[in-house]
C-alpha cells in the first residue's frame, strides 16, 4: 500500500514525540512492504515565528494533498499570559480542521493493564476498560450565534444542530462499533435540550440501519456517573461537541496519564492523528515526555485511515510489550517503579521500536 503521510510536529514536545510516531509508522512500512512517503511541515508557534502566519499556506497545501496527518501540538507559554494576542497558535489548528472538513474526534480510552495504577480510581473498576468517543465537532454551542447585551447583565450562546451534522458522524460511530463489541450508547439531554430531541431522533432512525448493533441512550448527566462509576459498560459512545469535550477529558482520567491517549479527527478527506496532551513547556526541551500517545497515534492513523488493522494492533502490542517489561517514562512511573526503569522520551521511543 502507497500512502503520503505529512508529518506536523507543531511546539514543544510535539517536535520531541512525533519523531517517534513517526519512526513507528516506517518500521512498520518496512515490515509489511508498504510505502510511505512522509513530508513535514510547520505550523503554530513555530511557524508564527518563521512567517508570521500559524497556518502558512504551504502547510495547509500539503495537509490536502496527503492521505493522513500525524500531527504533535501547538502552543506557547508567552500566548497564555497574553490572551489578547491577536495571532495564536489555536487559530492554526481552528483553520486546519475547518479546511479539512473533520467533523468527528475520535478518543479511544484504552488501559493497559500495567498502568492500573496510574489512574486514580481502583484497578478492580478498571480491568477491562476499553472505550472509543465519539465526539461531534462542527455543531453545538461552540458555533452559535454569541450574544451579550450592553449593560452585561444578560448573555446567550445558541445551541444548534442540522440534522445532517448528526447524521454524517452517527454513521462513523456504528461503523466502528461494528468493528468492535456492537455496542452504542449515544448521549444526550433530550428530557431537556431541543437539540438533543433531534439527535436522539436521527440516532434512532441511523440505528435501523445497523441491527446488529445494540444501541442504548443515555442523559450526559447520567453518562458523566457511570463513566467513574462503571466504565466497563461503554464501547462506543457518540455524543455532541460540548457534552463530548466534557466526558473525554473525564475519560482520560481512566488512562491515567495524558501521555497515553491518542486522538483521531476525521471527515470526509484527510484524517489527523494526534496525541491528547498539549505542548507541555514545562517539561518540553529535557527528554522527559512520553513518546506513546505519539506511537498510539501513528497506530490509529493504520487503523482508521489506511484499513491496517493488522499493523494497528502490533504498534499496540509493542507499547504493551514495552509496559509488561517495566520500562516507563516519568508521568507513569509510580512509587514502586526502579529508578532505572525510568527513561526519556528517546530512550522509550527506541524501546517501543525493539519490540517492533
Ligand atoms: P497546551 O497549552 O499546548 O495545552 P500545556 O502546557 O497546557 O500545553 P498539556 O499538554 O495540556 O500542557 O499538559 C499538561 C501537563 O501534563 C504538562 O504540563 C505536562 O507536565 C504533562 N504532560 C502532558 N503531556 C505529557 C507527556 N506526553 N509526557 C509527560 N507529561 C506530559
Ligand atoms: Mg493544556
Amino acid at each position: 500500500m502507497k500512502k503520503n503521510i505529512l508529518i506536523i510536529p507543531g511546539d514543544g514536545i510535539g517536535q520531541e514525540v512525533t519523531t517517534w510516531g513517526k519512526q513507528v509508522l516506517s518500521r512498520i512500512a518496512e515490515k509489511y512492504n508498504h510505502e510511505f512517503v512522509f513530508d513535514e511541515a510547520i505550523m503554530g508557534h513555530t511557524a508564527i515565528e518563521a512567517t508570521g502566519n500559524p497556518l502558512p499556506d504551504e502547510t495547509l497545501e500539503k495537509a490536502k494533498a496527503s492521505d493522513a496527518i500525524l500531527f504533535g501540538a501547538i502552543g506557547h507559554a508567552k500566548y497564555d499570559n497574553d490572551p489578547s494576542a491577536k495571532v495564536r497558535p489555536e487559530q492554526g489548528l481552528l483553520k486546519i480542521r475547518k479546511e479539512l472538513g473533520l467533523y468527528a474526534n475520535l478518543r479511544p480510552i484504552l488501559l493497559f493493564d500495567e498502568l492500573l495504577d496510574a489512574s486514580s480510581l481502583k484497578p478492580e473498576v478498571l480491568r477491562g476498560t476499553d472505550i472509543l468517543f465519539f465526539r461531534e465537532l462542527t455543531g453545538d454551542v461552540y458555533f452559535g450565534e454569541k450574544n451579550r447585551n450592553e449593560d452585561n447583565t444578560f448573555a446567550s450562546d445558541l445551541m444548534n444542530y442540522h440534522r445532517y451534522e448528526v447524521e454524517r458522524i452517527t454513521r462513523k460511530a456504528y461503523d466502528a462499533a461494528r468493528t468492535r463489541n456492537k455496542k452504542l450508547c449515544s448521549v444526550d439531554k433530550a428530557n431537556v435540550l431541543e437539540t438533543s430531541r433531534l439527535w436522539r431522533e436521527v440516532v434512532q432512525e441511523i440505528a435501523k440501519e445497523f441491527p446488529d448493533v445494540e444501541t442504548e441512550h443515555m442523559f450526559i448527566d447520567n453518562a458523566a456517573m457511570q463513566l467513574v462509576k462503571n466504565p466497563k459498560k461503554f464501547d462506543v459512545v457518540l455524543t455532541a461537541n460540548l457534552f463530548g469535550d466534557i466526558l473525554t477529558d473525564e475519560a482520560s482520567q481512566i488512562a491515567g496519564s495524558m501521555g497515553m491517549l491518542a486522538s483521531a479527527s476525521i471527515g470526509d478527506g484527510t484524517g489527523f492523528f494526534e496525541p491528547i496532551h498539549g505542548s507541555a513547556h514545562d517539561i518540553a526541551g529535557q527528554n522527559k515526555a512520553n513518546p506513546l500517545a505519539s506511537i498510539l497515534s501513528a497506530a490509529l492513523m493504520l487503523d482508521i485511515a489506511f484499513g491496517l488493522q493488522d499493523e494497528a494492533k502490533e504498534v499496540t502490542n509493542a507499547v504493551a510489550e514495552t509496559l509488561k517489561a517495566g520500562w516507563r517514562t516519568g508521568d507513569i512511573a509510580n512509587a514502586d517503579t526502579a529508578s532505572d526503569k525510568i527513561l526519556g522520551t528517546e530512550e522509550m521511543g527506541a524501546k517501543v521500536l525493539e519490540f517492533l
